[in-house]
């Protein structure tokens, strides 16, 4: 290896992930993660090394990169594995290629033109139907036929690292029916990951669930910020709306599908049968550890959920066959939730809402404080990674501060 990596480093020689950054003396550019450094891709093109034109590595953004087809960016990233482990590579004794994360900043990897939100957790749907409605009833009468989902906003999506002030609108108080307007009271994160699409599709078009793969790049760690108590008065008849589009938080650097590939894995049986247009052959779940920490202002973090990605019922093929069954195109960078990833236990809960059962069951911090939901000052963090047999493909984190409402 050419590149001290550091054992269990969620940038292993498997992942390869791609992202952009810059530095005080390098300008946005897309480089990839390995190990605690980044390959700047503009200083490796400068070898001549590729057979693209390389100016899609010197944008803001990795769209036009995308673009150019798995053909090409998973040939960079074969080619990227087998330097760094070749000592005569070309890009062996150039230090002048990396840099150390530590120095860079992370920006927004893709312009994110649509943002589509699903909610294909059967625990989740459960636990906030359970909460909301009748628990004999919980799931909504289409849930095991529909991967529900709603459009979102896709303009207040931000790279983690950037805070976020707490948003204020309208709630009902308890025992009232005159709303008022302030601070939201019940700010939530929402444990999920989100596909990036990597194709376009034309008006009319649709994509079949055995497709799918070749229209997904990559994914990301996604925090789909909540405020439940705008959410709770906001949501009939339309759903979500200002409860949801404050902001949300997604990891910088994109992991490939075919760097997940290895960790794949039979998902929940779908009972009923589903219509044929969401059939789907093999096994389409990914096996991703995630867990989410809090860190007060001035404390220690606490983990307080360990979930997995693989829980979903609804698989991201299925969810794309189903968002473009009816003819709506699909363009490069959009971005696609999962919906908040819960598991069976207590502790698997992806939002507070569930973790403290709508405020009923607190969570302690390290400093001795109470969590019913998320406080000013406090440090959401999100992580992710898969493993097996020595092999580990993570995203790193997404990380973000709540700062007071402005
Ligand atoms: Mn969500």
């Amino acid at each position: 290896m050419i590149i001290n990596i550091p054992e269990n480093s969620d940038f292993s020689i498997h992942n390869i992930p791609f992202g952009i950054f810059s530095t005080e003396d390098r300008t946005p550019r897309a480089g990839v993660a390995i190990g605690e450094h980044i390959l700047d891709l503009v200083a490796v093109a400068e070898l001549d090394v590729f057979d693209f034109n390389t100016a899609v590595l010197e944008k803001e953004v990795l769209n036009d990169f995308i673009s150019l087809g798995k053909e090409i960016t998973n040939r960079v990233r074969k080619d990227i594995q087998h330097w760094l482990q070749d000592e005569d590579s070309v890009l062996a004794r150039k230090p002048e290629l990396f840099v150390l994360q530590s120095d860079a900043q992370m920006h927004m990897p893709v312009y994110i033109g649509d943002y589509t939100d699903f909610y294909s957790s059967i625990e989740h749907a459960t636990n906030v139907g359970t909460m909301f409605r009748d628990p004999a009833k919980a799931l909504m009468p289409n849930w095991k036929h529909i991967p529900v989902g709603y459009h979102g906003r896709a303009s207040s999506i931000v790279a983690s690292g950037e805070p976020i002030h707490r948003p204020k609108g309208q709630t009902l108080p308890k025992d009232s029916d005159t709303p008022i307007f302030g601070p939201s009271q019940r700010l939530d994160f929402e444990l999920e990951m989100g596909f990036i699409t990597g194709k376009n599709t034309n008006l009319g078009e649709s994509i079949s669930t055995d497709e799918a793969e070749d229209y997904i790049f990559g994914m990301v760690l996604l925090n789909d910020w909540s405020a439940r108590d705008i959410q709770k008065w906001e949501y009939v008849p339309l759903g979500p709306f200002l409860a949801k589009n404050f902001a949300s938080h997604i990891s910088p650097w994109i992991v490939t599908l075919e760097a997940l590939d290895p960790f794949r894995v039979s998902g929940p049986e779908q009972n009923p049968k589903v219509l044929p247009y969401l059939e789907f052959e093999g096994t389409k779940n990914y096996d991703i550890n995630l867990e989410v920490g809090i860190s007060p202002e001035n404390t220690e973090e606490q983990v307080v959920c360990h979930s997995n990605f693989k829980y979903m019922y609804w698989n991201m093929a299925q969810q794309l066959a189903h968002h473009t069954v009816n003819g709506c195109n699909i363009n490069i960078g959009d971005l696609y939730g999962s919906g908040t990833i819960s598991g069976k236990d207590e502790n698997s809960y992806g939002s507070m809402l569930e973790l403290a059962w709508m405020g009923t069951k607190p969570l302690k911090m390290k400093d001795g404080s109470e969590r019913k939901f998320i406080q000013d000052g406090d440090t959401v963090i999100m992580r992710g990674f898969a493993e097996k047999e020595g092999k580990r493909v993570g995203f790193g984190e997404v990380s973000a501060k709540v700062l007071p409402a402005k």
